[in-house]
């Protein structure tokens, strides 16, 4: 039986090219290719600033170290995403305050993150969830509205003098906000280039940096702590002199030559990954659209626009969510569910944090399925797991 992945890289015979022209060069940390790989995030989400790192996870962690967040600090962020989103709060000693969501759509609201806002609060982590973006402007103005209370204690944080935005985009690499590719519209944008996202280069993550925040030293900040505090990158000593400093204390989490590489590959097919999965996820929502006991997401909501990156069906409580997934793998149809809300996860609930965190995310939770989606399936595939989902829920048996 011919069997569904969930998801799926694509490496063709131009990628393998790509990585093999960096093995012969000889050069495969940091180096041009990374250079190159920046240059052509920054041309196709038109950001003015960006730092490529080995993961996302260190973007939103070194976001929150610049802005000097430590313990008695509070960060909120959605309970309703991957667990990598919260555990560097927790890095900082700070506390995560989760946000729950409302009925509306998958991400957390403007009104729901104000309802979380104190004196303690230093920093936001919105999510943009299977690649639809949060409602930036409306996040934006709430940040706004309550400067009068934000209490810095950090140099940046009073020149600032308001609650850090940080996105955490880990899905959403080339969604649309206001008709234009989603770029730096919060203070920083974090990218996940793992190989389960929309874009991969196997492992690795991009930071873009607003306009504002790269006025108070952002990009500096960044380029030193992802690679030892060192005032010169390897291939710079290299071409300029082994004199180097040590300026700060950093961390080390810069984006080899050999990871850029596939991301430089995947880049120049990117707008056709988004073209299939677009495709893709309308012949499903056209496929699904008359199955009583199943919710379809929605593909834009006003001005946002999704990158396809997930296909989040929900199921009506009268099935079972798990049963359904056996089901479906029974079949060879291998779906995902995204995600367990990180409060009742068994580190979470240590801390103290329980289901009354994120109520409406538990019940969200218990219904969603992820259906695979990415640029390899075809309309025959697609057709077929409809087809498996219709008989699961008690229609006629599914061929291929
Ligand atoms: C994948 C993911 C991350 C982590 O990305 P890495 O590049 O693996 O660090 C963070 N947040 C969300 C929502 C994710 O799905």
């Amino acid at each position: 039986m011919n069997q569904i992945p969930f998801m799926q890289t694509w490496i063709d015979e131009e990628l393998i090219q790509e990585v093999t022209d960096t093995l012969r060069s000889g050069w495969i940390t940091t180096g041009p290719k990374a250079k190159r790989f920046r240059e052509a995030i920054l041309n196709y989400t038109q950001a003015s600033e960006c730092v490529l790192l080995s993961s996302a996870t260190t973007g939103l962690e070194l976001a929150l170290r610049f802005y000097g967040i430590q313990s008695g600090d509070e960060v909120l962020v959605p309970a309703y995403s991957y667990a990598a989103s919260a555990n560097v709060i927790l890095h900082l000693g700070a506390t995560p305050v989760f946000v729950d969501l409302s009925d509306d759509d998958f991400n957390i609201t403007a009104s729901k993150i104000s309802e979380k806002i104190n004196e303690k609060t230093k920093a936001i982590i919105s999510v943009d969830f299977g690649g639809m973006p949060v409602d930036y402007d409306g996040i934006k103005q709430i940040i706004e509205s309550f400067r009068p209370i934000f209490k810095p204690h950090h140099e940046i944080q009073s020149q600032l003098g308001k609650i850090l935005f940080i996105s955490d985009a880990a899905h959403s690499f080339g969604a649309k906000y206001q008709g234009k590719v989603l770029s730096s519209i919060a203070d920083f944008t974090v990218f996940s280039f793992h190989a389960v996202k929309n874009l991969t280069t196997g492992e690795g993550g991009a930071i873009l940096i607003s306009s504002e925040i790269e006025k108070l030293g952002a990009k500096t900040f960044l380029d030193l702590n992802s690679l030892h505090g060192q005032d010169k990158d390897a291939y710079t000593k290299l071409t300029q002199g082994f004199v180097y400093d040590i300026v700060v204390p950093g961390y080390k989490c810069n984006l080899s030559d050999l990871h850029a590489a596939v991301g430089l590959a995947q880049l120049r097919k990117y707008d056709f990954f988004l073209e299939r999965r677009r495709a893709i996820y309308a012949q499903y929502t056209s496929l699904l659209s008359e199955i009583e006991e199943l919710t379809l997401p929605k593909e834009k909501n006003g001005d946002r626009e999704t990158n396809h990156h997930l296909y989040p069906i929900l199921l009506d409580k009268s099935f079972s969510r798990n049963q359904f997934i056996e089901a479906l793998s029974k079949k060879g149809i291998f779906a995902n569910v995204h995600f367990k809300p990180i409060p009742l996860m068994s580190a979470y609930r240590k801390l103290g944090y329980s289901q009354k965190d994120c109520a409406y995310a538990s019940e969200i939770y218990e219904k969603e399925i992820s259906l695979p989606i990415y640029p390899q399936l075809d309309e025959e595939n697609i057709k077929f797991i409809s087809s498996c989902i219709q008989e699961i829920l008690g229609g006629n048996e599914c061929k291929r």
